[in-house]
C-alpha cells in the first residue's frame, strides 16, 4: 500500500502556478494588474521572445517596502485584503496573494521597488521560488519587475508554449485589456526593443480602440450610456458592418476588469439578432458597474469568469440598452456608388464629411413601442390592435438622443395608414393605403425607388416585406395573437416516414407558429389551420418549406433559434417576391408598412432591404458640387 506523504512546498508551488500561469501572457496579466493597482499613472511592458524569454514591466505606482519584498513572493501574502468578508467588496484586480508566489516558482524574477517618499529602493531576486538577500537598488519611484526564462524548471509546461507570434499576440491581448479599462493610463509596449504600442495618457477610449483596431472601427461606433439603479452600462457597441466571424472582439469589463461571461455575450448577440448574418458576431466594448456585493469575482484563479447575484437583470439591461441604441440610430445601409455599402449613419467618432454623414435629419420615429397593427394589412379579419410597449430602459440622455433631435421623447408612434378590408388581390399586402406624398417606381418587378428628403432609397421589396411579415408573425406570437385560418379541407402533405415523424415530433412547436398538422399514418401529415397573416402563399407551400428547415438540420437547434429560424422561413415564403409586379397600391402600403417596423432595414437573414442614394452622393458623381 503507498504511505500518504505532505509535498514539498517546491511542488505545492508548481501545481498552484499550473492554475494561474498557462504562458507569457498570464505573467503579464498579473503583473499589469498589480501595476495598476498600485495606482500607477506609467506601465512599460517590454518583452523577448514573445515573452518566454523575458518579460519586464515597469511601472510608477506606490512601491513595496524592502521589508515586505520576500512577502511579496509568498503565496497568500496580499496587501489588498484582509479578512473573509472583503471578498465581497474587492475594489482591486488582485486579492489572491498568488500571482508573485507562483511567478517566482516557475521562472527567474527580479523585483525592484521604491515607495513614494523613500530615498532609497530594494531589490530582490527569486529562482524558482528560492530568495535571495534583500539588497538595496536606486531606482525610481515604483517597481519593476524582470521576469527570465518562464517555465525553466518545468520543461513539460516550457513545451506547450507556442510560436513567438502567437505567444506575442497573447501578450498584446492582455495589453490591450488594460489599455481599454484604463484610459487614463499611459502605457508601452516592445518586443524584441521594436514597439509595438505607444498608447498616451491623453487617448480616451475611443482613440484607445482607433490605436488598437483600426481607424475604420473608431469611426463606426456607437456610444451607449445607460443606468438601471445602481447599475451601469457604458461603452461602444460597433455598427452592424463591423461584424466579425468570431466573438474575439466582444469586449466586456465589469468593474474595471476583463471578464468572459455567457450572460453577457448572449444578451449582446440577441441585441444584434437580425442584424447580423448567422454565425455573425457584434463587435462591442462594453463597461458594467454594479455594487461590488452584485457580483462574486472568486469563482476562478485568473478571475476573468464571475458570477452575478442577479445575471437575469444584468442580462436585461445589457440586452434592452444595446437594443434601444440599435433602435435610435437609423441604421440604414448608405450606397456609396462606386464602392462597398456602408452602413450606419453618425457613428459617434465618424468624420462627418460628405458622404459620411448624409442622414443627419431626425432618425425616423423608432420608439420602444410597438406600433399598432394595421386592420387593412391582413387578409383574413383582423385581431384587436395590440401595442403595449416593451418594458423602456431608464436611458441617460446622449447626443443622439431623440429630444436633442427635436422629438419629444413621449411623441406618439406614427399614425398607421388605414385601407380597407379584405383587399382586392391575392397578396398578402393590403390592397389599398394612402399614397405617401414622395414619388415612387418598381423597376424590373423587384426593386421600388422612392424620393426623400434626404435622396432616394431603393428597396428591395422581397427583403422588406419579409422582414415585415416577420416581425408581425413574432410580435403576434409574443402577444397570443396569432390567428389561425382553419382548411376546410385539411391538405395532405406526403413525405417519408422519417420525415413525416420529424415533423410530428415538433407539432407543438409548429402550432405555436400557427401551423397545425396532424398525423395521417404512411408517411402523410395533414395540414389543418396555417397562420391567417399569411394569406398569400399557398399554405401547403409554407409547410412545406418549414419540413425542409426542419429536416435539414442534422441536430435540432434550441427551441428558440429553431422558432426564429422557421419564422424567418415562412414569412420568406409568404412575401412578395422579386418579379411580382406590384399595383401602385401595394407599393404604397408596403412602403407605408415600412415606418412602422422595428428594423426595416434588414431582412430576417441580416441582409439590408434598403440603400439610401443621397442627393449629396448623387450630386457629387454628377460633379454638380
Ligand atoms: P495580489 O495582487 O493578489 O495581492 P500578488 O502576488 O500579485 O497578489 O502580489 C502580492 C503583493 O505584492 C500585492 O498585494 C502588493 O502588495 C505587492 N505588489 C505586487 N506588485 C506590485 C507593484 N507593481 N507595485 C506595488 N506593489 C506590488
Ligand atoms: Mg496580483
Amino acid at each position: 500500500m503507498p504511505r500518504i506523504h505532505q509535498l514539498p512546498s517546491s511542488v505545492v508551488t508548481k501545481i498552484a502556478a499550473g492554475e494561474v500561469i498557462e504562458r507569457p501572457a498570464s505573467v503579464v496579466k498579473e503583473l499589469l494588474e498589480n501595476s495598476v493597482d498600485a495606482g500607477s499613472t506609467r506601465i512599460d511592458v517590454e518583452v523577448e521572445q514573445g515573452g518566454v524569454e523575458l518579460l519586464r514591466i515597469a511601472d510608477d505606482g506606490c512601491g513595496i517596502v524592502a521589508d515586505d519584498l520576500p512577502l511579496a513572493f509568498a503565496s497568500h501574502a496580499t496587501s489588498k485584503l484582509h479578512s473573509a468578508d472583503d471578498l465581497f467588496r474587492i475594489g482591486t484586480l488582485g486579492f489572491r496573494g498568488e500571482a508573485l508566489a507562483s511567478i517566482g516558482g516557475v521562472a527567474q524574477v527580479t523585483l525592484q521597488s521604491r515607495p513614494a517618499q523613500q530615498p532609497e529602493g530594494a531589490e530582490l531576486t527569486c529562482h524558482g521560488g528560492d530568495l535571495s538577500a534583500i539588497r538595496p537598488w536606486n531606482g525610481a519611484q515604483g517597481t519593476r519587475i524582470e521576469v527570465r526564462h518562464l517555465f525553466y524548471n518545468t520543461p513539460v509546461r516550457r513545451k506547450f508554449l507556442r510560436t513567438t507570434p502567437t505567444e506575442l499576440g497573447h501578450v498584446s491581448e492582455q495589453f490591450t485589456r488594460i489599455a481599454l479599462s484604463h484610459p487614463t493610463l499611459q502605457m508601452t509596449l516592445r518586443h524584441n526593443t521594436k514597439q509595438v504600442y505607444d498608447v498616451p495618457r491623453s487617448a480616451g477610449l475611443v482613440d484607445r480602440i482607433g490605436l488598437f483596431f483600426g481607424r475604420e472601427l473608431r469611426d463606426q461606433l456607437y456610444e451607449l450610456k445607460t443606468a438601471a439603479g445602481p447599475a451601469k452600462l457604458t461603452g461602444f457597441i460597433g455598427d452592424p458592418a463591423c461584424e466579425r466571424g468570431n466573438a474575439k472582439m466582444q469586449y466586456f469589463f465589469l468593474n474595471g476588469r476583463c471578464i468572459r461571461d455567457r450572460t453577457l455575450t448572449h444578451a449582446l448577440q440577441e441585441a444584434f439578432r437580425g442584424l447580423l448574418m448567422v454565425g455573425r458576431y457584434a463587435v462591442a466594448f462594453l463597461f458594467l458597474e454594479l455594487p461590488p456585493d452584485a457580483v462574486d469575482v472568486n469563482v476562478h484563479p485568473t478571475k476573468s469568469e464571475v458570477r452575478f447575484r442577479d445575471s437575469q437583470a444584468v442580462y436585461h439591461l445589457v440586452f434592452t440598452s444595446i437594443r434601444e441604441r440599435l433602435q435610435r440610430q437609423n441604421l440604414m445601409p448608405k450606397l456609396q456608388l462606386g464602392s462597398a455599402v456602408v452602413s450606419g449613419q453618425g457613428p459617434v467618432a465618424g468624420n462627418q464629411t460628405a458622404g459620411g454623414g448624409l442622414f443627419t435629419a431626425p432618425p425616423p420615429n423608432w420608439s420602444l413601442q410597438a406600433p399598432p397593427i394595421q386592420t387593412a394589412r391582413l387578409p383574413f379579419p383582423p385581431a384587436p390592435p395590440v401595442g403595449s410597449p416593451p418594458e423602456a430602459m431608464p436611458v441617460l440622455p446622449d447626443e443622439t438622443n431623440d429630444e436633442a433631435n427635436g422629438i419629444p421623447a413621449d411623441a406618439p408612434p406614427p399614425v398607421p395608414t388605414t385601407g380597407h378590408w379584405p383587399p382586392a388581390t391575392g397578396h398578402s399586402l393590403p390592397a389599398t393605403a394612402h399614397l405617401p406624398s414622395s414619388k415612387f417606381l418598381q423597376v424590373h418587378d423587384a426593386y421600388l425607388v422612392m424620393e426623400t428628403p434626404e435622396g432616394m432609397l431603393v428597396i428591395d421589396q422581397h427583403a422588406l416585406h419579409e422582414r415585415i411579415l416577420f416581425e408581425q408573425l413574432k410580435r403576434r406570437i409574443r402577444e397570443g395573437q396569432l390567428e389561425k385560418q382553419r382548411l376546410l379541407i385539411p391538405e395532405p402533405i406526403d413525405l417519408s416516414a422519417d420525415h413525416a415523424a420529424r415533423v410530428l415530433e415538433q407539432r407543438e412547436a409548429l402550432a405555436g407558429l400557427g401551423l397545425e398538422v396532424e398525423d395521417f399514418g404512411g408517411g402523410t401529415v395533414l395540414l389543418t389551420s396555417y397562420p391567417a397573416i399569411l394569406g398569400r402563399k399557398s399554405p401547403v407551400e409554407i409547410l412545406q418549406a418549414v419540413v425542409d428547415h426542419l429536416v435539414g438540420k442534422d441536430k435540432a437547434p434550441n427551441r428558440e433559434q429553431m422558432l426564429n429560424d422557421l419564422l424567418a422561413v415562412m414569412a420568406c415564403r409568404a412575401a412578395v417576391k422579386a418579379g411580382d409586379r406590384l399595383t401602385a397600391e401595394e407599393i404604397a402600403a408596403l412602403i407605408a408598412m415600412r415606418e412602422l417596423a422595428e428594423d426595416s432595414h434588414h431582412c430576417p437573414h441580416g441582409r439590408p432591404t434598403t440603400l439610401l442614394v443621397s442627393r449629396q452622393e448623387l450630386d457629387r458623381q454628377f460633379r454638380r458640387t
